[in-house]
């Protein structure tokens, strides 16, 4: 076979190789990008909201409301603290409503403005183009342009960077953990020796290994392989939603250099400068794609080769598949308005489950063991245990009566428990003691606990007095 052959077989390969995933080789390697940078408007903006969010990130574990913080998810104690409310497990109904309305929330935002997420505000794309590739640009000496270095980083160079790398992922999980223990824990947990606190030790470098994987090896393909929102975007997006798009109506066909007047050519001058800058190694004039996480960098670099060739901007611009095929726009289509309904009666049943919240639950189990007893002095003893859970954010005493029947006597076995710090959750075990009469002919009568705190809020718990007939 020829050396041409050869050639030729390979660039097929390549090709072929390229538009199964755009991160492969002919052989099946890696193809590692490095893409260049085009500082366009657009890049501006998002290197705005990218700084925002990130000083945003660090600053939230170290904010308060009322002595709260405004985000907290302790695993431990099994609390959740948002804005300075704290929710417990048994706020199943406020986490379900919540968790709904997160959901409900990237969807709408997925069908009106497509991958908006993804290229604006995920902390995948912000840290790694607006925080880890300019470290490599200033390792590499490719500061303010990107693309290829022009020779390979020397020892002491990747060293300096892999150092670099471990500092920031370090502060990033440590910040991370600040979310799940609070930063007082954690200044003191960074005070002491690792041996004293081994799992939170553990767990900070583990997040600090997966950093470091992530951003340092895996890089694009938490994007194009691995994140499930993507492969959601079919479903999501429509052919009304906005994308980065290329506009082959006014591009094609493409040709380099100069255009004879005869020949019909579109504005695309075939630079591919669209191609160098995407960090996910696409090409955005193959059309709508998976892997494209709408960093906006091909819009940035096409408006500049539009701009120096004398044509309009906006051959790739922010549209929609309609758009693009000439079809008119559609504000109101069958998605953008059943998700702010649905997203409007979540919302309304999470303001209904916070509103509602009591200060605190209560909930009466039967004891273990026979139905009833009889005491020495022939009354009837029932046993039962009342779960307690304060939910409110001050300690409270409660008090126990039985409101109906009149007659039966209580007798709380522990009483010391009766008094709850905030988030407090107890087992109270009660005995109930009436006379035999009570119950006689159906064996049982219903009877009602109340069970109330030290600002009034009360819950009456029905329960059956069993006993003789
Ligand atoms: S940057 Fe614009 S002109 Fe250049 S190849 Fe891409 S679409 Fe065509
Ligand atoms: S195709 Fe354009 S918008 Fe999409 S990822 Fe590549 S550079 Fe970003």
């Amino acid at each position: 076979m020829s050396n041409h052959e050869t050639d030729s077989i390979h660039d097929e390969w390549a090709s072929v190789a390229h538009d199964v995933l755009s991160t492969m080789e002919a052989d099946g390697s890696r193809r590692w990008l490095r893409p260049r940078l085009s500082m366009g408007d657009w890049w501006k903006k998002r290197r705005v909201v990218a700084y925002l969010l990130m000083v945003v990130f660090v600053l939230i574990p170290h904010l308060r409301i009322g002595g709260k913080p405004v985000v907290l998810m302790d695993l431990v104690a099994r609390q959740l603290t948002v804005l300075g409310k704290t929710f417990y497990p048994t706020d199943t109904l406020i986490l379900a409503f919540g968790m709904l309305a997160v959901f409900i929330s990237i969807v709408l935002v997925t069908a009106i403005a497509g991958r908006a997420w993804c290229g604006w505000a995920c902390p995948q794309t912000v840290y790694m183009e607006y925080l880890f590739r300019p470290i490599d640009r200033f390792f590499e000496g490719t500061v303010g342009r990107g693309g290829k270095p022009k020779a390979e980083m020397g020892g002491m160079r990747s060293i300096a960077r892999i150092v670099v790398y471990l500092l920031l992922c370090m502060f990033l999980a440590h910040t991370f953990l600040a979310y799940f223990v609070g930063t007082d824990r954690l200044a003191q947990w960074v005070r002491t020796s690792p041996f004293e606190n081994p799992s939170a030790f553990l767990v900070m470098a583990g997040v600090t290994a997966l950093m470091m994987f992530d951003f340092l090896y895996f890089r694009e393909q938490m994007c194009t392989l691995a994140c499930p929102y993507g492969r959601f975007q079919s479903v999501m997006l429509d052919e009304q939603s906005k994308i980065v798009a290329y506009d082959p109506g006014r591009g094609e066909p493409r040709a380099k250099g100069k255009r004879p007047a005869a020949t019909p050519a579109g504005d695309c001058v075939d630079c591919h400068q669209c191609v160098v800058v995407c960090p996910t190694g696409i090409d955005i004039r193959n059309g709508l794609q998976m892997e494209c996480v709408n960093c906006t960098q091909c819009i940035d670099a096409c408006d500049n080769v539009m701009e120096r060739v004398g044509l309009p901007k906006g051959l790739i611009r922010y549209s929609s598949q309609d758009e693009i095929a000439r079809k008119p726009k559609k504000l109101f289509r069958a998605r953008t308005i059943a998700y702010p309904l649905l997203l409007l009666a979540v919302l309304s049943g999470f303001a209904w489950a916070v509103g509602s919240k009591a200060g605190f639950d209560a909930r009466l189990l039967r004891g273990k063991g026979a139905p009833f007893s009889i005491t020495a002095t022939g009354n009837v003893n029932n046993s039962f245990r009342l779960r307690l859970v304060n939910r409110s954010s001050e300690p409270q005493q409660y008090t126990l009566s039985v409101v109906t029947p009149e007659n039966v006597t209580l007798e709380v076995l522990q009483d010391d428990l009766l008094m709850l710090p905030p988030g407090g959750n107890v087992l109270i075990p009660l005995n109930v003691e009436f006379l035999p009469i009570q119950t006689r002919g159906s064996g049982n009568k219903a009877a009602v606990l109340s069970v109330q705190d030290g600002q009034d809020r009360k819950h009456d718990l029905p329960f059956k007095l069993l006993g003789p007939r």
